[in-house]
């Protein structure tokens, strides 16, 4: 099979704006940042290339400057859509010192080919490796295959790219322009081909591991509220305990209910029962120590979970919490709100959380039976 170079940039070219064009409008409006950051890589990447081309039919300096401003460009969103969907990445600030020197030097060193291709190659060779090192490191969630297949794209690239500035910066005789029929030429643009389509689909990938994230976030969220629900708060509490027992860490849960919670429906009604909901919910979320696991059981019954808390901790955020509670009732429903409460201590006999739990629903329903607005401990 023969490759012909000025076809093969010509096509490049073609597909990448394709690809720049078509994947916003394939994605719609309403996506994330990364995303967002993902498709500016790809546009930017089509610019470089556009730049590039036509440098040789115009403006060659300038055109050529552009170019490069672009391709740096690219891989800084590219970088910038990793840090969105794996979290914050390392070497930022040092990619952000290359993206400047690179076209920069291309720019004041235009009129020497050994130098200006060097440069530009061999920074741009780097800034592939630091994005290329952005994929591997500790990520938000598992099972992101995406990643490996970029990394092995960007290494690829930077090799290619790497061996391009080292023939151009030292065997400039024997090394023409971009278009020309070179072994490296083809393979770096072929090299480009394959990275634009994993890029492509990487993004695709993502964006729907992203729309998953998304959606089983709402599942484990009470609309009501904004609470963790009761699968929000088992899954969470259960990762805590499991923390918990691996470096012994005293933990208290306490199981609150409202108190005589029907009769305010009753009395003023579903939508200021929902309201008195609503104020429980903010002021006991309000009122947590850092680190406090907050959840809605169902109907008016909570639950929190106490990391590095002991029986007088718990109290003194029942305490506060009953305080307030009365007090914000009265001035924003025009009625006074209380609740009863049950606690228990974790031990080292608490294999599950539903041990835990069980012991601490049993101390509230003895203080709903001894007279209720009081916390027992279980
Ligand atoms: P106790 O002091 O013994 O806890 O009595 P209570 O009236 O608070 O408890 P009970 O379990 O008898 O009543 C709970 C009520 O909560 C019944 C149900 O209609 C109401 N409820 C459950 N979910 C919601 C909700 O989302 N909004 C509103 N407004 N009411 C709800
Ligand atoms: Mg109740
Ligand atoms: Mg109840």
């Amino acid at each position: 099979m023969q490759f012909h170079a000025p076809t093969l940039l010509a096509m490049t070219t073609v597909n990448l704006l394709t690809v720049s064009l078509a994947l916003p409008l394939l994605m719609g409006r309403g996506v994330s940042k990364a995303a967002r950051f993902s498709q500016g890589s790809l546009m930017a990447q089509m610019l470089a290339w556009v730049f590039l081309v036509a440098s040789d039919y115009w403006f060659d300096h300038a055109f050529s400057v552009v170019s490069m401003v672009f391709m740096s460009l690219t891989q800084g969103l590219l970088f910038n859509a990793l840090s969105g969907w794996l979290g914050r990445r390392p070497g930022g600030r040092c990619l952000q010192v290359l993206m400047v020197l690179m076209p920069l030097g291309y720019g004041l060193g235009f009129d020497s080919y050994a130098f200006r291709v060097g440069w530009a190659n061999y920074l741009l060779a780097a800034q592939m490796l630091i994005v290329a090192r952005a994929t591997l490191y500790p990520h938000r969630l598992a099972g992101r295959r995406w990643r490996w297949l970029l990394l092995v794209c960007m290494v690829m690239m930077a090799v290619f790219t790497a061996a391009r500035g080292t023939l151009g910066a030292f065997y400039t005789p024997s090394y023409p322009s971009f278009g020309a029929l070179h072994p490296v030429n083809l393979a770096a643009l072929l090299a480009t081909n394959i990275t634009m389509v994993v890029c492509t689909l990487s993004a695709m990938v993502a964006w729907r591991e992203e729309v998953e994230m998304r959606l089983s976030n709402l599942a484990m969220v009470d609309v009501l509220t904004s609470l963790l629900n009761r699968r929000g708060f088992t899954a969470r509490a259960e990762a805590m305990l499991a923390q918990a027992r691996r470096y012994p860490v005293p933990m208290v849960a306490m199981m609150l209910d409202i108190d005589f919670f029907k009769q305010i429906n009753d009395t003023h009604g579903h939508e200021v029962g929902d309201r008195a909901l609503q104020l429980f919910a903010r002021l006991l979320s309000e009122n947590q120590r850092a680190g406090g696991l907050v959840g809605r059981l169902g109907g008016e019954e909570f639950c929190v979970l106490l990391p590095h808390a002991d029986v007088a901790a718990a109290l003194v955020v029942d305490g506060r919490l009953r305080e307030k509670l009365r007090g914000t009732s009265m001035a924003e429903l025009g009625f006074s709100m209380d609740y009863s409460a049950g606690m228990a201590v974790l031990t080292p006999d608490d294999t599950a959380l539903a041990l835990l739990l069980a012991r601490a629903d049993k101390a509230l329903y003895q203080a709903k039976a001894q007279g209720r607005g009081r916390l027992l401990q279980g």
